[in-house]
């Protein structure tokens, strides 16, 4: 893979502050991109994102808004357009859990878990779809889950966002092929950040014992997958799920 291959290029990845979205900022900005670094309410951690991408010679800006509110996405990445250039690198990574039993779970988790996790994609695609025309080149990444295909008791919220995004990438990617513009989705399995880090012990041996590697995967080798998307090796390839499981399960 050419190491600077987005050079000169910007990338938004939403939920760059912590986890998964974080190793992402870190690996488009080591392939040369210019990163916009999104989060909800850690400031200092984005903070330290940024700080960590010029240590490296690279550069960032600070993107925050809430992915679920249309309005805010709006404003942020017209600004942000206006002020720095287009996007053509989106990397829709925001995600959140509210798990419960469905019997059980409150209208309020569904509506929120669904809100940011899949109509946040939604909300940021439509705010970069344009301009990322216009270039007539542009990656769109959606950021699903292992559990989005096999599903997960305790998660129908989650599990449902995520199916759900694998047909809005399968059929972004149709709809906009013809304008340069690949759409794929990566699906992590179980990854060691603060999502997993509450999981009780039990449950992460239990999930250990099925994962064929024998252990939890790591946000950079998360973020590799998504850098190899996003680069020209991946040109000919759109409306994919990526696998980044250990085995978890194979297709
Ligand atoms: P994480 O450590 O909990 O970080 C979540 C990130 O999302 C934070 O940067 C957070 O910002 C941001 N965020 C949350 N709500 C937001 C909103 N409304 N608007 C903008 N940003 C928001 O999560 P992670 O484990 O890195 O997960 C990242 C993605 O990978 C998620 O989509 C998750 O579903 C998916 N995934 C994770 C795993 C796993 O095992 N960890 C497995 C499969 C899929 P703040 O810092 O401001 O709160």
């Amino acid at each position: 893979m050419c190491e600077k291959a987005l050079a000169g290029k910007n990338a938004l990845v939403t939920g760059g502050s912590r986890g998964i979205g974080r190793a992402i900022c870190l690996r488009l900005s080591e392939m040369g991109a210019h990163v916009a670094i999104n989060f909800s309410s850690n400031k200092e951690a984005a903070e330290a994102v940024k700080k960590e991408i010029e240590a490296n010679g690279g550069s960032a800006t600070l993107l925050p808004f809430d992915v679920s509110n249309k309005e805010d996405v709006k404003g942020a990445i017209s600004g942000f357009i206006k002020d720095v250039g287009p996007i053509e690198v989106l990397v829709n990574n925001a995600g959140i859990t509210r798990d419960g039993l469905l019997l059980r779970m409150k209208e309020e988790d569904w509506d929120k878990v669904l809100s940011i996790n899949l109509k946040g994609a939604f909300n940021c695609i439509q705010a970069c779809a344009m301009n990322m025309m216009k270039c007539k080149w542009g990656r769109i990444i959606n950021i699903g889950s292992v559990v989005g295909t096999i599903g997960n008791i305790g998660q129908a919220n989650y599990a449902a966002s995520k199916a759900g995004l694998e047909g809005l990438t399968r059929t972004v990617a149709k709809e906009m092929a013809s304008r340069g513009i690949t759409v794929n989705l990566v699906a992590p399995g179980f990854i060691e950040t603060d999502m997993t880090a509450g999981l009780p012990d039990e449950i992460k041996e239990r999930l250990l014992g099925e994962i064929p590697l024998g252990r939890m995967g790591s946000p950079k080798e998360v973020a590799e997958a998504v850098a190899f998307l996003a680069s020209p090796a991946a040109s000919y390839i759109t409306g994919h799920t990526l696998h980044v499981n250990g085995g978890l399960i194979c297709q």
